[in-house]
């Protein structure tokens, strides 16, 4: 059994899983309503957090009901913030040295780009490589606060990066944009439930990204655009707008992610598509993203919104998919934190 653990911004989290049955028990501690006072994620008040959080997480496990099946501590070793992913590294090393075992270290975005699959696992633990070789080579796109990645993973399920956000991410472009129209840190989520009310044809934001040679994301010119509008606009016109200010720039950025990706499928020969990361959470996102899949006649799996943003199930499930294929060099101590590696191709 694989005890997982994440911290690498401000969730904190721990996960068992089995490879008989998948993951067992699962404890998440979000820590957005501190931060949402400040508007974003303050790195040194995150540390903190996972300090007080990570014993109430471990209380909730019940750890010595499976001590005996610990086989593995699956830990985040990046991208983060180093603080928080040391805090994670520390209870790894803790628990490793109390269990006697082995440490594997896992990227964070590694976790992510196989999270849709964990239902797939779930579902059919004894099936499951078979059917997973069957969904080979898969096209994914993570979409997060931090990142947003197009890639692929090939027959010999290595990750390979086909495109990257030269800027900010779409999550990020999210929140920024609704920081603009006043909206409370994490916008994605309030945009997106205002945007259900609104006509996305109010207003037009600039097309990006058009060329089918682009291989990059930028969000960046949305939000500025965003700005100019709101400079523009009476504080009543924007109020008595707002949720069609919201569909219309939730539009302009699920566009690009759709644009994009559908380029790949038509010049890949991709057998499924994937979508994880907290941007999947998005009703409307899957929805696009769905049809888009279908029309090619490929499956989608998207991550199930407990596996969306950050949790330690993900990171349990990469740390089962590395032991199961031998991808990685098991690694017996916490060598590496990685805070700015973004990176997860090898
Ligand atoms: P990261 O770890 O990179 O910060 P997460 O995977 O935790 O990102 O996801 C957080 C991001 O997801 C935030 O930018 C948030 O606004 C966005 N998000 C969460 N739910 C939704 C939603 N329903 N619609 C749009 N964006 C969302
Ligand atoms: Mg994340």
């Amino acid at each position: 059994m694989i005890l997982a653990i994440e911290s690498s911004c401000d969730e904190s989290a721990l996960a068992l899983f089995d490879p008989k049955r998948g993951i067992i028990i699962e404890r998440i501690s979000s820590q957005i309503e501190l931060h949402s006072e400040y508007g974003g994620v303050v790195p040194d008040l995150a540390s903190r957090e996972h300090l007080n959080n990570f014993p109430l997480l471990l209380k909730e496990l019940e750890l010595e009901k499976y001590a005996d099946q610990f086989s593995h501590v699956a830990v985040t070793n990046g991208p983060g913030l180093a603080g928080c992913l040391a805090m994670g590294g520390i209870l790894a090393k803790s628990i490793a040295f109390v269990y006697g075992l082995p440490i594997i270290t896992i990227n964070h975005l590694r976790g992510h780009a196989w999270s849709p699959f964990i239902s797939l696992h779930e579902n059919d633990p004894k099936g499951f490589k078979s059917k997973l070789e069957a969904q080979l080579p898969h096209l994914g796109l993570i979409v997060s606060g931090g990142n947003t990645v197009l890639f692929e993973i090939d027959t010999s399920l290595s990750i390979h990066i086909l495109a990257e956000t030269v800027d900010d991410a779409a999550g990020e472009a999210l929140d920024k944009g609704g920081k603009l129209l006043g909206l409370a840190y994490p916008a994605g989520p309030r945009i997106e439930i205002l945007a259900r009310e609104g006509d996305s044809s109010y207003t037009e934001f600039p097309k990006a990204m058009g060329n089918r040679k682009d291989k990059r994301f930028s969000f960046s010119g949305l939000k500025t655009s965003l700005r100019y509008k709101l400079d523009k606009m009476k504080q009543s016109d924007i109020d008595g707008n707002l949720s069609s200010i919201c569909a219309a720039y939730q539009e302009a950025v699920f566009h690009q992610l759709i644009k994009k990706t559908g380029q790949f499928i038509i010049e890949g020969n991709y057998k499924s598509f994937g979508l994880s990361g907290g941007v999947a959470n998005n009703l409307n996102l899957k929805n696009k993203f769905n049809k888009l899949s279908s029309s090619h006649g490929i499956p989608f799996y998207s991550a199930l919104p407990k596996h969306s943003g950050d949790n330690a199930g993900m990171i349990a499930f990469a740390g089962f998919i590395d032991l199961e294929y031998s991808l990685e060099t098991q690694q017996n101590d916490f060598v590496n934190i990685e805070p700015s590696l973004s990176l997860i191709d090898r």
